[in-house]
């Protein structure tokens, strides 16, 4: 029987680029994916239902959260998103690591769940550099109003890193997915992740009689 993977919780304020570092990072670990989540949010200009997101109506979204479709789920900046329950355990189910990149809200529902995920915070530099981020994004993507909202969020979803069990700074890009991709060959040695590889071999060690 296969193992099963693990899932890994990343989260970061908006701007702070996690979904560029999980992407690069599941191209660069093997049996590592990304998990797509459901949003009620209407999708951007450069966004493709069913590759970003999967993007559903709101009375749908609440159809399913009312169902207990969501492993978790949140109200972000106005807009419902969450991660499918049954779209996880098939990636898990065939021994993948799952990378969820989700908002501090949902990092805390799957840590009470108890269901040992792996958390990983991924800082911004300085505020000073989150802000200029936003605001070359702001160009394309955002409004003025939305731009301040994400900060007043940035401030509030910081204080939660003492939460995660891994804090990464994303100074350079290429250093950070490096970092990020050393914890999950490091978290899939730890004893949490032993496998039925090393159990067999350890079987065979074991006395007999
Ligand atoms: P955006 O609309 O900019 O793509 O995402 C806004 C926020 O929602 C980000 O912090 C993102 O990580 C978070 N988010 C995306 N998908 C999920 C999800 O499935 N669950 C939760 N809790 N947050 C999510």
């Amino acid at each position: 029987m296969e193992d099963r993977g693990s899932l890994y919780v990343v989260s970061a304020p908006s701007g702070t680029g996690k979904t560029t570092l999980a992407q690069a990072l599941v191209k660069r670990v093997p049996c590592l994916e990304l998990s797509r989540s459901y949003t009620s949010r209407p999708p951007r200009s450069n966004e493709v239902d069913g590759v970003d997101y999967n993007f559903i109506s709101r009375d749908t979204f609440e159809a399913l959260r009312v169902a207990g479709e969501f492993l978790e789920w949140a109200d972000v900046f106005g807009h419902l998103y969450g991660t499918r329950a049954s779209d996880t355990q098939l990636t898990l189910s065939r021994g993948v690591d799952l990378v969820l990149v989700i908002d501090v809200q949902g990092a805390g529902q799957l840590r009470c769940s108890g269901d040992g995920v792996i958390t990983i915070f991924v800082l911004p530099p300085s505020l000073e550099e989150l802000y200029s981020r936003l605001r070359r994004r702001s160009g394309s993507e955002l409004t003025k109003v939305e731009l301040e909202c994400r900060l007043t969020a940035a401030r509030q979803e910081i204080k939660s890193f003492g939460d995660y069990h891994y804090v990464v700074v994303n100074d350079d890009l290429e250093e950070c997915i490096d970092r990020l991709r050393c914890i999950i060959l490091a978290e899939r040695l730890s004893q949490r992740a032993v496998g039925s590889r090393v159990k067999a071999i350890t079987e065979t060690f074991r006395e007999q009689g």
